[in-house]
């Protein structure tokens, strides 16, 4: 990690969290026992650790490196990955709610979640040799390393199967030329997984660390959106990646693929998270502000909002647990999960604009969560593959037609 000091924000502009998860149809019966304990003891946690400091550090752009000890603790760092390795051996529903509770505190802190998890622990777990595996996954769960994933290149986003990053053999070590772009949690991590293509154009999977000449990660500056979250480039000017560090397991662009079907699960959860605290927050305010002699809540119109927002919000929730007993079964297409985290995001991107509308004012402060969910919510909805992509994806799905080139 970086030795530089992390400035804390004042007392005085620690948050208060008052917030009270919606569950309109009961689907708390529909969690196991052990399912409950992992929400609840995450939600404990973002109120603790996450909501009092998160504004602060959103307002100044910077990531929260106080919170990786914890996030490590609660066993946000691959909670899917066997225990043997670090990870916390959960099941999906637990990790579909760790990530929607996270995402109610802010989108930054679960996209570094995602990132460690799903990007970099998921391919060396499923990719990776023994030894790789037993190196690094350890380390990852422990938060001691921080990794990133390198896919999106600055000419290739959409459309990653054309990246120019590329690795020639040279005997004793592999040279890795190429940059990449977009890629969060670049600025400090310790290790990128880098999918770059061989000399035969094949996808393959490189573990880049940090030290290594000619690997630099430029921070990107100026966001709107995911401030409490660091993103950089990764650039690759004749690394030299000694053999041990390919992926021997995966060929292909199927690798990064697997790898973006395990995140856009979590962010399917993780989306509703934000959600479900914009529309708590727009509730609670709706009572206790008063316009023309009585609470806004009381007009037919705020109602109107309300009464949508939870509607959408209980679809999206009753989706993204059938989804989940799907992926507890390895039954879930990645058709599917295109179609929860394409829904969950447009939810929350809807429900926030409501919300924040029923603030008024207030609605666009840092003294309220919405607007921060809001601009978070404008990467949730392009990352690991855009809104109108995952449209594509299901009208192929459907149709057997391809609409993309
Ligand atoms: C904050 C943030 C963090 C990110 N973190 C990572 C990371 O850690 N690792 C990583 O590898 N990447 C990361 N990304 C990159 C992200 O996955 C890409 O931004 C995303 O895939 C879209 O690529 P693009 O931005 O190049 O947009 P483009 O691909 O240029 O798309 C622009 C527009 O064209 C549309 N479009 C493209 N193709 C078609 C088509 N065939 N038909 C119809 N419409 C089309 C898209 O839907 C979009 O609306 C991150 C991005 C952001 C913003």
């Amino acid at each position: 990690m970086s030795n530089q000091p992390e400035q804390k924000p004042s007392s005085k502009s620690l948050k208060k969290d008052l917030y009270e998860a919606p569950d309109y149809y009961w689907i708390d019966e529909l969690l196991t026992d052990e399912h409950k304990l992992v929400r609840d003891s995450v939600r404990a946690w973002v109120k603790k650790e996450v909501s009092p400091i998160i504004e602060d550090y959103a307002q100044r752009a910077e990531f929260p490196k106080v919170l990786i000890t914890g996030l490590a603790d609660i066993g946000a760092f691959g909670p899917t990955i066997p225990a043997k390795y670090g990870g916390a051996g959960l099941d999906y529903i637990s990790y579909g709610l760790m990530m929607q509770e996270i995402e109610r505190g802010d989108s930054g802190i679960r996209s570094t979640a995602s990132v460690q998890g799903s990007l970099v622990m998921f391919p060396i777990y499923a990719y990776g040799s023994e030894e790789q595996k037993r190196k690094y996954l350890p380390k990852l769960a422990s938060g001691e390393w921080i990794g990133c994933f390198g896919l999106t290149e600055p000419d290739y986003g959409s459309d990653p199967s054309s990246m120019v990053t590329h690795f020639e053999d040279k005997g004793d070590h592999y040279l890795l030329n190429g940059a990449k772009m977009w890629i969060s949690n670049s600025p400090f991590a310790q290790l990128a997984v880098v999918w770059a293509k061989n000399e035969s154009g094949e996808i393959q999977a490189l573990i880049v660390e940090r030290g290594m000449k000619g690997f630099t990660t430029p921070e990107i500056h100026n966001k709107w959106s995911l401030r409490a979250s660091a993103s950089g480039e990764a650039v690759f000017d004749n690394v030299k990646v000694p053999k041990d560090n390919i992926l021997p397991n995966i060929k292909g662009i199927k690798g990064p693929l697997s790898c973006l079907n395990q995140a856009r699960y979590g962010i399917a959860w993780g989306a509703l998270g934000a959600a479900m605290d914009c529309y708590d927050t727009a509730l609670r305010y709706s009572k206790e502000r008063i316009q023309f002699g009585r609470p806004i809540g009381g007009f037919q119109l705020q109602q109107k909002k309300l009464a949508e927002m939870i509607t959408e919000i209980t679809k999206a929730q009753l989706l993204v647990w059938r989804l989940g007993v799907l992926k507890n079964e390895n039954r879930a297409t990645p058709a599917q999960i295109s179609m929860a985290k394409r829904n969950s995001v447009e939810t929350a991107l809807n429900v926030a604009r409501e919300a924040r509308q029923i603030l008024g004012g207030m609605g666009i402060t840092g003294e309220y969560p919405i607007m921060r969910h809001m601009m978070n919510l404008e990467s949730v909805v392009t990352y690991e593959g855009t809104h109108d992509i995952h449209l594509l994806i299901t009208g192929m799905d459907i149709t057997g037609l391809n609409a993309f080139g």
